[in-house]
């Protein structure tokens, strides 16, 4: 689908790698903490991550980053798993930093044993005062020259539960006065007696991030670990770890976050939406995760395409969520079965047509030669969209008026011959003369009409809820503005109406993706039974972001 493009800094660096002989292969790995579900940013990770081992020799391994117990659940694992798996990427192993905890124990000793790791018994706040500031080098602890004999005994006594939760920690020992913050001597190890998802409770001490991440990097023998840019300071204590571990050198590479507008990325806000009811769950289809996403309608495709587009940057930037449904209208265009349904029906009623009805036959997707026809009913009382009746209409008003004519879609010209209004004046039925020479595909009328409705038979028409979601927040970056980000929630992102469909709608499953004809995208909502059908807006046919292209382009 896409043009040849120029290599990004990443495929740079590892074309070189595999040129030099540094490499013949690569390890990358994609290492969610599985406290939450993932988001449309995570899928800029996992695209990057195994798209860059389907384009080059190699692999990629999925690793769950779960060194902090209090916040991840197995559900959460799940998610992930499933997630990844949809999106379309296959991973090499399921690994969990949680099973290297004996070998992070070890790598720790080792440390202490070689005078480069001391225990701690300063507070929080101690040693966030000794670590000084950006201008200011820092001070020694109190407690950084103690034998390595004694700090071989208190680290194993820490781990065998003798001391509650804060009361002492594994500091490396580097240098207080490092002009990196993060190198004054950074904490390896904390306490913390919290059951963990996997082990248990078979540990009280718990690694920290940057003694579990690099570590298992070099455990796996990954090559390129890339994370994002706030990570660029961690780098120096990550190479310095493994400098003095001596273990295999897995380089680190950064690129940056990739945020859409009118939503938040990240998991911890997610959760709060999710906990404080703002949303049905973590697959609310407006939520935008994965999960929600999915429920959503969106294809794994056009979530492939749209972060291949935005690609990679070293420059964080917020990337309009018109362009992800624009990959996806692209998407849906080619794939999506068409079917019409009336939103807001007012009733036509063809006084000349004679008899019981009939079978006409119709297109499923004229973007798609494959697509084949299905049946549609035919009768004398129809359904369209109030909207596609004026009385008194404008110039250029090509749908139906009184004395005006129009054809129905896959149907039959109709010309409104009388407008039927109740006591109020609301036009209750309109009574039209349908012109049998017109049917299509065998039109010998002559007659060119300038509108085509989409419209349903009303005898047999499906009532069906529709869930029409809109954006979630009202504001591009509610995390940018004054208050709370909930605040900024959009009281509209959902609004119910019933729909009249077409018969065939009965049939609809989960994976069918419809577009319904002059109005968006829809698919089957996962709450919707064979009594009650639920569809989901998925996206509106409207391309905005076309639009912007091309009067950019011009
Ligand atoms: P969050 O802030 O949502 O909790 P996180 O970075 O803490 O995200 P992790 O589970 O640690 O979540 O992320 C797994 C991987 O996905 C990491 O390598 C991380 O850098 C990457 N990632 C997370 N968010 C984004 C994003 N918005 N854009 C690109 N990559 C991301
Ligand atoms: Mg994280």
């Amino acid at each position: 689908m896409s043009e040849e493009k120029s290599l990004n800094f990443l495929e740079e660096i590892i074309e070189q790698d595999l040129s030099s002989g540094k490499y013949t292969r690569i390890v990358t790995r994609f290492p969610p903490e599985p406290n939450g579900y993932l988001h449309i940013g995570h899928a800029s990770s996992i695209c990057l991550n195994f798209g860059l081992t389907k384009k080059y020799p190699g692999y990629t391994n999925l690793r769950f980053d779960d060194t902090n117990p209090t916040t991840e659940e197995t559900e959460y694992v799940e998610s992930i798993k499933e997630d990844v798996q949809w999106l379309g990427f296959t991973w090499e192993n399921e690994l969990y930093a949680s099973d290297y905890f004996p070998q992070l124990y070890a790598f720790a000793i080792q440390l202490i044993k070689k005078g480069l790791a001391y225990v701690d018994d300063s507070s929080s706040e101690e040693m966030a005062v000794q670590k000084g500031t950006p201008t200011e080098p820092g001070v020694n602890s109190p407690f950084r020259d103690r034998t390595i004999e004694e700090n071989l005994q208190l680290f194993e006594d820490m781990k065998a539960g003798k001391y509650p939760d804060g009361t002492k920690t594994l500091r490396a020992k580097i240098d207080m006065s490092h002009p990196n913050m993060l190198m004054r001597d950074p904490v390896l190890y904390r306490i913390k007696h919290a059951h963990h998802h996997r082990t248990g409770d078979t540990w009280c001490i718990y690694p920290m991030y940057d003694f579990a991440h690099g570590q298992s990097d070099s455990i796996e023998n990954v090559t390129h670990s890339i994370c994002t840019m706030e990570f660029v300071p961690h780098r120096e204590l990550y190479d310095w770890l493994i400098t003095q571990l001596g273990i295999y050198p897995s380089h680190q590479y950064e690129f940056a976050r990739r945020n859409i507008n009118y939503t938040v990325t990240s998991k911890r806000k997610l959760l709060q939406l999710v906990n404080e009811g703002h949303v049905t769950g973590w697959n609310d289809p407006r939520m935008p995760t994965i999960s929600g996403l999915r429920r959503r309608g969106y294809t794994p495709e056009s979530i492939r395409e749209f972060c291949d587009r935005i690609g990679i940057a070293k420059r964080e930037n917020m990337v309009d969520v018109g362009l992800l449904e624009f990959c996806l209208r692209e998407h849906l265009n080619r794939i999506a079965l068409r079917r019409m349904v009336v939103f807001n029906p007012v009733k036509v009623v063809l006084t000349n047509y004679e008899g019981e009805g009939e079978w006409l036959d119709t297109e499923n997707n004229p973007e798609d030669p494959n697509g084949g026809t299905r049946p549609i009913r035919f009768s004398k009382e129809i359904w369209i969209e109030r909207d596609d009746f004026m009385d008194n209409p404008p110039k250029k008003y090509f749908r139906l008026s009184p004395g005006n004519m129009v054809r129905l879609k896959s149907a039959y010209i109709i010309r409104c011959d009388e407008v039927k209004k109740d006591e109020k004046g609301e036009v209750v039925e309109l009574h039209c003369t349908y012109i049998p020479e017109s049917k299509s595909g065998q039109d010998t009328s002559g007659i060119h009409v300038k509108g085509t409705l989409h419209w349903v038979n009303a005898a047999d028409a499906l009532q069906v809820e529709v869930r029409e979601y809109d954006r979630l927040f009202k504001v591009e970056d509610p995390t940018d503005e004054e208050g709370d980000f909930k605040d900024y929630l959009n009281p509209n992102s959902l609004q119910v109406v019933t729909g009249y469909a077409e018969r065939s709608l009965e049939q609809a499953v989960l994976q069918d993706r419809f577009q319904f004809i002059r109005k968006g995208y829809y698919c089957l909502d996962t709450d919707s039974t064979p009594e009650h059908l639920i569809f989901n807006r998925t996206v509106t046919l409207k391309d905005g972001w076309a639009k912007v292209q091309k009067n950019e382009a011009s």
